[in-house]
């Protein structure tokens, strides 16, 4: 059975990269934003030149976020979430690179520098002029009631701290996600289709570097022909079966 051969790499392999996408949370209830039922089918994106020079693109991004927040607010980590983190306590996980923005690598259980989100995070709001990181609910809150766009103290525009189209992606994440990969003896992508670039680059660098390359999702990938090993399934059992086979693995 595939969580067998999952089990049976994984404990051969000290240094694990996790790469995470969409596909892990959905159980949680987070809509995958590129399927069919994605938010991106309702919204145009907003941009972020936009963001910062229209007023009119600040409360459109705002009534976007707003639309979900809700549903990010509530969900909670699932078993395959859950999972990780026994890897991690393990002491097997190299670190977990993820494309979510629901921050449930971290509500699950990992501290916060082991988890590196290549794609920002919805769990906080930063100021695009000073900085500050701040608790979304009353800023949320805030907004729905005013319709204004929110604010820093310096008058900076407040912004979900997600990285937006046309938003340059975090050099320091990324250079630390790369320097991962290439120390990592095993990659094992879950739940993703693998084509976002250029997060799909650090799973595939680190194949190219040498690491046992393992796939995990529902439907094929951009990278499947890259793969030492594909499971075809769904991360919440695939998961929590190959840690209970590797638990016993590493007993004997
Ligand atoms: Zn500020």
């Amino acid at each position: 059975m595939s969580s067998s051969q999952l089990a049976s790499r994984l404990s051969d392999a000290r240094r694990v990269l996790v790469f995470t996408g969409a596909g892990i949370s959905t159980a949680s209830g987070i809509p995958d934003f590129r399927g069919p039922q994605g938010l991106w089918k309702k919204w145009r994106p907003v941009y972020y030149d936009d963001f910062m020079t229209s007023r009119e693109a600040r409360i459109r991004h705002w009534d976007y976020k707003l639309a979900g927040w809700h549903q990010f607010r509530d969900a909670k980590p699932n078993p395959a979430h859950r999972a990780l983190v026994e890897l991690d306590g393990m002491g097997r996980l190299e670190v977990l690179v993820t494309q979510n923005i629901d921050g449930l690598h971290q509500l699950a259980g990992h501290s916060e520098d082991r988890v590196i989100e290549l794609h920002g995070t919805n769990r906080k709001i930063e100021c695009q002029t000073c900085g500050q990181l701040f608790d979304p609910s009353p800023i949320f809150e805030e907004f729905e009631g005013t319709r204004e766009p929110p604010l820093c103290r310096c008058e900076g525009f407040l912004k979900p701290a997600t990285i937006s189209f046309g938003q340059a992606m975090p050099h320091e994440k990324l250079r630390e996600a790369f320097s991962a990969a290439s120390r990592a003896e095993l990659v094992l992508a879950i739940g993703s289709t693998l084509e976002v670039e250029p997060a799909a680059s650090v799973p595939r660098s680190a194949k190219e570097g040498g690491a046992v390359y393992i796939i995990v999702n529902q439907g094929p990938t951009a990278q499947d022909q890259l793969a030492d090993l594909r499971i075809e399934g769904d991360a919440t059992t695939v998961l929590p079966a190959a840690l209970g086979e590797l638990q016993k693995l590493i007993r004997r």
